[in-house]
């Protein structure tokens, strides 16, 4: 079912948790804590002009509607500015100049993987698109880099990021079998300058670490299981109804895409599936279409969380398979995106996540995929 969000703003979140019903009210605040606030600026008559150019009007500025998001399970959290929602969230197109930087192939080690990338000792794995190495300066001790043949890293198809998909679990599976202490994969996927990637060529990485999974994958199960013991149900099945009930849940059959109510950045959106099917890989081809073709998005984050294979000390039973997707602004932006904020206490972010719903609902409904 694709809901209609159309209207809603996350500006009046409060209005919206308000009218709903008590069951799905409750359900929200045993997740979320809600403040909203508002700030107040005086400004002088000379700035009238270039704030009407830049907000619409001086009122909007005068007084800022701030909507603040907190999960209460994983304690993450985020400002929302009315006043910065305002503002265009589709980049501007890509200049001629920076689309021959990005096209730019002579130099490309990954254009020639076999010749100009390492192998892993248990050599490489080949999908249909896709070509593993073995990752130079790696962060762990298994730390692979998926190469595509295409080089340009916007241009994808959902045979593409299925390929990714595919050859990222076969290489974790083959070195699990080597090394049955590695046992916890990460997949992620930087694409272009922003986001931290430093070579062009479309590639995702995957790492697999050992004894316990990455600090921020474990903090999620940690909060899973504290919510579970505390209030008897599962985790994120709820995170999923209360995105639901607020009209912020699509379905690509078992995968479930949630525009997150606490983005860490610029739209970020949720993918979560009891299983990596083909559910899963198209909902995700889908997101990345969304926010490509759609919002105008040139450079992102994602990774995947994701249980470990084999036994662990660890509980893990449900804990889901979960995509976390988010934007890193335009190519040409000089300025980062973080800051201290986004660092040491909570993330400030432009984009409603109602506004991501619905170039979802227009992007699934395009598909005919619902
Ligand atoms: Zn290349």
């Amino acid at each position: 079912m694709i809901p209609n969000t159309a209207g809603r703003r996350i500006s009046r979140l409060d209005d919206l948790v308000a009218a709903l019903p008590t069951d799905d009210r409750l359900r929200f605040e045993r997740i979320f804590h809600l403040q909203v606030t508002s700030g107040q600026t005086v400004p002088p008559e000379t700035m009238s002009s270039w704030l009407v150019d830049q907000f619409g009007s001086v009122d909007s500025v005068r007084a800022q509607r701030i909507i603040r998001v907190t999960n209460l399970v994983t304690l993450e959290g985020t400002l929302f500015n009315e006043l910065r929602a305002l503002r265009p969230i589709e980049a501007p197109p890509a200049s001629e100049e920076l689309e021959a930087r990005i096209s730019h192939r002579e130099t490309c080690a990954f254009c020639h993987p076999f010749e100009q990338t390492p192998a892993d000792p248990m050599g490489r794995i080949r999908g249909k698109m896709v070509t593993t190495a073995s990752n130079v300066a790696k962060y762990d001790g298994w730390h692979a880099v998926l190469i595509a043949d295409e080089h340009y890293p916007l241009s994808l198809t959902a045979e593409l990021v299925a390929d990714y998909l595919d050859v990222a679990q076969q290489w974790a599976a083959a070195v699990h079998q080597i090394d049955p202490e590695a046992r916890y994969p990460f997949f992620l996927w930087n694409c272009l300058w922003r986001s931290g990637a430093s070579i062009i060529h479309g590639h995702a990485q995957i790492a697999m670490t050992r004894g316990l999974h990455y600090a921020r994958v474990e903090s999620w199960r940690q909060a899973a299981m504290r919510y579970r013991s505390r209030h008897g149900s599962d985790y994120f099945a709820d995170l999923i109804v209360v995105h639901r009930s607020l009209g912020l849940a699509m379905d690509v059959g078992t995968a479930t895409i949630l525009p997150s109510l606490t983005p860490f950045k610029e739209k970020e959106t949720l993918i979560v599936a009891p299983v990596l099917n083909h559910d899963l890989k198209r909902a995700l081809y889908h997101v990345l279409q969304t926010l490509i073709e759609r919002l105008g998005v040139q450079s992102f984050n994602l990774a995947l969380y994701q249980p470990p294979l084999g036994d662990t000390p660890e509980e893990w039973t449900g804990f889901p398979y979960v995509f976390r997707v988010l934007d890193r602004g335009p190519l040409t932006l000089p300025t980062s995106d973080v800051g201290a904020m986004e660092f040491f206490a909570q993330s400030v972010v432009a984009t409603d996540p109602f506004r991501v719903a619905d170039a979802l609902r227009a992007e699934l409904l395009s598909t005919n995929e619902t």
